[in-house]
């Protein structure tokens, strides 16, 4: 696999020696989520299947971030307390993926959860000389950093024309906030003895979540590239500021964007496709064709007429399916690892999850399946084009 940090192909191995804990940035359930969205968690979801089709058990995370403007604002417009806008959201998110067949996320963890922790990591990196307070905010110290700008390969140079939230008096440009000060007493500010009233920053959540539930150096982190600056570069200073460990997560996996015309889809830009649109139109295992066609490393635009081809396209593989009938079938693993196709898709796989190798391989061999149509030969080619569509996550309905 690809990591951000090196950038290098590196072989994925969990620290542990038997459990991959993997944690991926979660959704601001402001709103219902888009296809970029998508085409995330579905690459997260691909890395998940391959680790345990090959024996791996995975502890895959999910955050939601439910602490946010954007929250609160909404919540103000419709006149409902926040956590009311979050809940409603979170539970189409869950929806939503579960529609997807995005299946392997072992946990999703809410940030308001974790408030107290992020607190106290806060307050840690003060005594520690690793944060300071600025007119009632609190700043982390990149200078303090073990390289600060290695995740995102940017120089002293480059960052010191950067501004990562702007303030006056703050020792270097791009020192960013661990906690906000909100004066006022609304809903989703948190009472803090030494940080005083308001929230947490958006970069303490994940490693306040990532230090509660792993609770020590884990695998692998990641999200869409464009999370690599600020956030994740932020994510990795903290961490190891605070652990001592370096590297504190041991590869750092980023997706490519999905694009409108040119750029970035978001829910800012008002430029978002929603999934749940989407579903109008395609089902669940065209929408995942359409992206695996791709490498998940690539940024690209959403053009509806593409979907309509990867759904010429799935064709083959649903007729397949309906030949061999009745879902994946045990089968000697050892058949299938000797099997020359399977051979050639693990071997895709394993290269950086080339998934649009991997998809022309299911489509060969069903068209192979629907050549020969005979007994004997889907007794053979049945469990392999099983074990496949498992690891790809199709489902057929
Ligand atoms: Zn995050």
């Amino acid at each position: 696999m690809f990591n951000t940090l090196s950038e290098r192909k590196e072989e994925l191995r969990p620290r542990d020696g038997s459990t991959f804990r993997m944690f991926a940035c979660g959704p601001t359930v402001q709103d219902n989520v888009h296809m970029g969205h998508a085409k995330t968690y579905i690459a997260f979801d691909i890395l998940a299947r391959w680790l345990l089709k090959n024996g791996f058990k995975v502890d895959f995370l999910l955050n939601i971030t439910d602490i946010d403007d954007k929250i609160f604002d909404r919540a103000k417009k419709e006149n409902i307390p926040y956590m009311g806008i979050a809940d409603r959201f979170f539970k189409e998110f869950l929806s939503d993926i579960e529609t997807l067949n995005i299946q392997t996320v072992s946990r999703t963890e809410r940030v308001s959860n974790f408030v107290t922790e992020a607190m106290s990591l806060v307050q840690g990196l003060i005594e520690n000389r690793r944060a300071y307070q600025l007119d009632g905010n609190t700043y982390f110290d990149i200078s303090k950093a073990n390289n600060f700008g290695k995740l995102s390969h940017q120089t002293q140079y480059q960052l010191r024309m950067k501004q990562i939230d702007a303030a006056p008096g703050k020792k270097n440009s791009v020192d960013f906030l661990l906690w906000r000060k909100v004066p006022d007493t609304t809903s989703g500010t948190w009472d803090s003895s030494s940080l005083g009233r308001g929230r947490p920053g958006w970069h303490i959540e994940d490693t306040a979540i990532a230090f509660s539930v792993f609770g020590a150096p884990y695998d692998l982190h990641g999200g869409a590239t464009e999370l690599i600056f600020p956030h994740h570069e932020a994510e990795l200073a903290q961490d190891e500021a605070i652990s001592g460990e370096i590297p504190f997560v041991s590869h750092w996996m980023h997706t490519g964007l999905l694009l409108n015309h040119g750029e970035k889809m978001s829910k800012s830009l008002g430029n978002d496709v929603k999934i749940q649109d989407a579903l109008k139109s395609w089902n669940s295992d065209q929408i995942r064709f359409y992206f695996l066609k791709r490498h998940y490393r690539d940024s690209y635009d959403f053009e509806p007429h593409m979907l309509s081809k990867a759904k010429e396209e799935f064709e083959p593989v649903i007729e397949a399916a309906s030949i061999l009938g009745k879902g994946p079938e045990k089968s000697e693993s050892r058949a299938i690892e000797d099997n020359e196709s399977y051979t050639r898709f693990a071997l895709a796989m394993n290269d950086d999850l080339n998934t649009p190798k991997a998809l022309q391989i299911l489509v060969k061999l069903s068209e192979e399946i629907l050549r020969k149509r005979n007994e004997r030969d889907s007794k053979i080619l049945g469990p392999i084009f099983w074990a496949i569509v498992e690891t790809l996550g199709f489902r057929f309905f």
